[in-house]
């Protein structure tokens, strides 16, 4: 089945309760034991597993081609909970420009569990070759990074990560299943956070681990996950697939707005650079080709100026909200180093912009009016 049918069909089943089409939402914490003492169904308490989030994992599992899924209660609890696979001595290779609270997760908590990081610019893959250890264990990848939207390559870095005996998971929250599916060039687990485009909502927080195949290490992590019980609600897993139903219609419109968003700001002369792997220019244009067949809706840009120009940007925008996040209906703008505080690595000058749902048109008149002060 296509990717479009796998977002419907995957994981669906008419209810047999009722018949009805919509699944309903099992609010139930616990299940009914038979008389015999075992369960007829495989359900038994909800942190465990229940009918929303199965659905969840299976639909996730199909749209990314790999074996199982975890779900989890926020994208940061996902990756968080695959790092708690990790034992004292392990050492991980990460990008240096990823998803901030991913960096406090591993400077701050992993590293007083006795777990280090090196961090490389990965659009380099021999940055990568030369941080491996003999106790590597994982290379964490981010691609498209968050906010700098830069490209590694997945296939070359799990090669390397392989010929070191380290097992490699992919951030795909910014490209989704539709435009990029790690697990083919070689990754062992993809990560998400559902919260984006999946959910696509801005209304619902959740994150999953895919993996290709069923190893220790996942089943270690289903461990961490019944048993730590970061585990998203019934009604959350409910809102995430049905905003999987839609995601390859959002996403293209999300990926043809940001197109040309990113091509009226690539010309304004107020404009230093433009961060969107979909332009001719991106430092690593022709990686993302090779891997991804389209380029999401997440940019960003760096203003000619400080900060405090930046900022007074996101003062004068009228449609664009002023918020952190992305994925939804609504285009959001947001000076991403106040936001990131003491551990930013981003440019001053940097917003970041996700580009929404309404006409592009639309959108760029607003940018206009704003870059002219
Ligand atoms: C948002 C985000 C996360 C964290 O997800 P939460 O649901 O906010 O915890 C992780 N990785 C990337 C790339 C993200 O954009």
């Amino acid at each position: 089945m296509k990717l479009e049918t796998r977002a419907i069909h995957a994981g669906h089943a008419v209810d047999p309760a009722s018949g009805a089409i919509v699944a309903p939402v099992h609010f139930s914490t616990t299940y009914e034991r038979a008389p015999d003492g075992s369960y007829p169904l495989e359900y038994v308490y909800s942190r465990l597993g229940n009918p929303n989030r199965l659905a969840l994992e299976a639909r996730i599992t199909a749209l990314e081609g790999g074996t199982a899924a975890l779900s989890f209660a926020s994208g940061s609890a996902a990756i968080y909970s695959l790092l708690q696979t990790l034992a004292q001595g392990d050492h991980v290779v990460a990008p240096d420009v990823l998803y901030y609270g991913i960096r406090i997760i591993m400077t701050d908590i992993m590293a007083r569990q006795g777990i280090s990081t090196t961090f490389v610019d990965m659009s380099c893959p021999a940055n990568v070759a030369a941080a491996l250890r003999p106790e590597t264990r994982l290379v964490l990848l981010e691609t498209p990074s968050n906010p700098e939207l830069g490209v590694c390559d997945i296939r070359a870095i799990a090669d390397l990560a392989h010929d070191a005996g380290a097992q490699v998971a992919c951030d795909n929250t910014i490209a989704t299943p539709v435009f990029q599916q790690p697990l083919q060039p070689g990754a062992d687990y993809v990560l998400h956070a559902t919260t984006k485009y999946l959910g696509g909502h801005s209304d619902v927080l959740g994150g999953v681990v895919v993996a290709r195949e069923v190893d220790e290490r996942f089943e270690r992590l289903q461990q961490i996950q019944q048993v730590g019980g970061a585990v998203p609600s019934p009604l959350e897993c409910w809102l995430t697939l049905r905003g999987i139903e839609t995601l390859p219609l959002r996403v293209r419109a999300h990926a043809d707005n940001a197109l040309q968003v990113a091509r009226f700001l690539e010309q304004h002369p107020a404009v230093e650079r433009v961060n969107y792997p979909g332009l001719a220019g991106h430092p690593a244009h022709d990686v993302a080709r090779r891997q991804m067949s389209g380029y999401g809706g997440l940019l960003s840009f760096q203003l000619r100026g400080d900060a405090a120009a930046a900022l007074a940007l996101t003062g004068r925008v009228k449609l664009f909200r002023r918020a952190t996040s992305f994925g939804g209906t609504h285009s959001l703008i947001e000076h991403r180093a106040s936001m990131e505080k003491g551990v930013t690595m981003t440019a001053p000058n940097l917003l970041r912009v996700s580009v929404g749902l309404e006409h592009a048109d639309d959108l760029i008149a607003d940018l206009d009016q704003a870059l002219r002060d």
